[in-house]
């Protein structure tokens, strides 16, 4: 009887998932595995999210007769020893991009020889894995997105999988292995998330910039998760109308993964040679900037959506980064590691890969770019409803007068601080 182990990492999906859907034509029997890696320590909100999915993942491997091993350590290790334990004979992973990712497949790949298992790694994290398109000259990979969009357009992509209809998993498994809480709040509510956006998607252009409308997918901590699959949201999304502004949007996502392919160290270090990095070291304004108190009204609105829900609209991450790299001067690193505790799409590749943007440090063809704060929440929040929505103090505030509240009288905005920086 031939067994394969089936490692999930950031792949959290029974649909369109190579790695899985292989391995369930190949083997007869297949062990769907998960092990918690405690080097990988990620914030509450992201830990309760991963949670919701696993349970969504055990459902759905159960529906098809499988279940999800759930182990705690070294994803190396569990994993080979549990092969050897079941008999596999092969161990199947999603390859990944980050630094992280990728040494933790070579070491794997080295177990695997040690033991005489066959590994394979199979795409799926992105639409297009990082090194099918390169740049012409023999660069390992495309620094600014225009030339990239355009040879990601161009490039064949692989075919979506249906999800297996019935999984065998080996016979006589420890039962301390699973499991018994199940849930619905992974890859099911992101098929139904995306099956109601994509009636949304004609007004995308228009309205993916404006704060109040809230007009976005939402879909990016299910893609971070790899509750669905980008590709698939692609292939679904491509031929309906006004379909194009969102998928250059997740091309920016395959555009960020490739550069961190190419550059592990994006998170701590300058991406860009000889990249102006000296940042003035303020612990009380990046505190204020942390707490949403920071004066400027449509800055401290975005800070607090993100304390409040994990999340933050695309512009406000824009404004508020770029306030506390050109406004206040502080280091994009601080500003990069706070979003990435909060947010429940925290991931390596797209966090710091546009903090680097914004910073001036990045992908940027224009890094001395600066946002002035007023202007851009007059141009995307025009009514002031975003600012009200977050800052309570603010409330009584009618139209976009809120956004400069020192020109109203002092009564109005009492409890409110003056901003920090402006101009
Ligand atoms: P939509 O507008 O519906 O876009 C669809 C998908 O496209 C998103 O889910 C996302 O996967 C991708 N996408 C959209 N914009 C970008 C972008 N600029 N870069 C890369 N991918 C993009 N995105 C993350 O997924 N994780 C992060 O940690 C993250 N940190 C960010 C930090 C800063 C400073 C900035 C400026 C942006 C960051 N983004 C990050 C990108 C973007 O803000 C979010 O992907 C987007 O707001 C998620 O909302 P949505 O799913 O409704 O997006």
């Amino acid at each position: 009887m031939s067994t394969c182990v089936v490692l999930f990492t950031r792949d959290l999906r029974v649909h369109d998932n190579p790695a899985l859907a292989s391995s369930v034509r190949a083997f007869e029997h297949v062990l769907p595995l998960f092990v918690h890696d405690p080097a990988l320590a990620s914030g509450d909100n992201r830990r309760k999210f991963l949670a919701g999915a696993l349970a969504d993942l055990r459902n759905a491997l159960r529906e098809r007769g499988g279940d999800l091993a759930e182990l705690r350590g070294d994803p190396v290790r569990e994993a080979v020893r549990v092969a050897k334990k079941v008999g596999a004979t092969a161990i199947a992973v999603t390859a990944d991009v980050s630094g992280y990712a990728r040494s933790r497949e070579t070491r794997l790949a080295e177990a695997c020889a040690d033991e005489r298992l066959a590994f394979k790694t199979f795409p799926g994290v992105t639409v297009l894995p990082p090194s099918e398109v390169r740049p012409g000259g023999g660069g390992s990979h495309y620094k600014v997105f225009t030339p990239y969009y355009r040879a990601w357009q161009a490039a064949s992509w692989r075919d979506v999988l249906g999800a297996p209809r019935s999984i065998a998993l080996p016979p006589d498994l420890p039962r301390s292995w699973f499991s018994a809480s199940t849930g619905a709040e992974g890859e099911t509510a992101a098929r139904k998330r995306l099956s109601s956006w994509l009636s949304e998607l004609p007004s995308y252009g228009d309205m993916h910039d404006d704060l109040a409308g809230d007009g976005t997918s939402r879909l990016s901590p299910y893609l971070h998760f790899g509750c669905l699959s980008p590709r698939e949201l692609v292939e679904r999304a491509r031929d309906r109308e006004g379909a194009e502004p969102f998928i250059r949007q997740l091309c920016w996502r395959d555009f960020y993964h490739q550069v961190l392919w190419a550059f592990p160290e994006l998170r701590h270090k300058p991406y860009r040679p000889n990249a102006e990095d000296s940042w003035r070291d303020e612990k009380d304004a990046l505190q204020a900037w942390r707490e949403g108190h920071t004066g400027v009204p449509i800055v401290d609105a975005g800070m607090r959506q993100l304390l409040a829900e994990g999340w933050m609209h695309n512009r406000a991450r824009l404004i508020t980064a770029s306030y506390l790299t050109k406004h206040l001067a502080q280091d994009w690193r601080a500003g990069g590691d706070h979003f990435f505790d909060l947010l429940l799409d925290g991931d390596v590749a797209n966090n710091y890969g546009n903090w680097q943007w914004v910073a001036g440090t990045g992908n940027d063809t224009k890094p001395y770019r600066r946002f002035s704060p007023l202007r851009q929440a007059e141009r995307f929040d025009p009514t002031g409803d975003y600012v009200r929505r977050y800052v309570p103090e603010l409330a009584g505030i009618a139209g976009k007068a809120v956004h400069e509240p020192w020109k109203r009288p002092a009564a109005e905005w009492r409890g409110y601080p003056s901003p920090l920086a402006l101009k």
